[in-house]
């Protein structure tokens, strides 16, 4: 699948057979955007229209994004 991104005219070639772990999705979005604080773009970096199953796709990511941006419980109870 190609992911595009209209805004900074790049576009990245996602193999879907791969897992898209947290490695795989901030390779797409640095290959895609690349700007630490720019907000042109979503979790995986697209901007524009995209391929049949990017929202599939976004889905999975975003959901990767949230299980790893957690790897502790937030309180402790004595
Ligand atoms: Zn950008």
């Amino acid at each position: 699948m190609i992911i595009i991104n209209n805004f900074h005219n790049t576009e990245v070639l996602v193999d879907r057979s791969k897992p898209l772990n947290r490695n795989a999705i901030r390779r797409i979005k640095q290959a895609l955007c690349g700007h630490a604080d720019c907000t042109c773009s979503d979790s995986l970096g697209g901007r524009g229209k995209q391929p049949a199953g990017y929202d599939d796709l976004l889905a999975h990511a975003e959901s990767q994004l949230m299980f790893t941006r957690q790897p502790k419980p937030p309180f402790q109870l004595v």
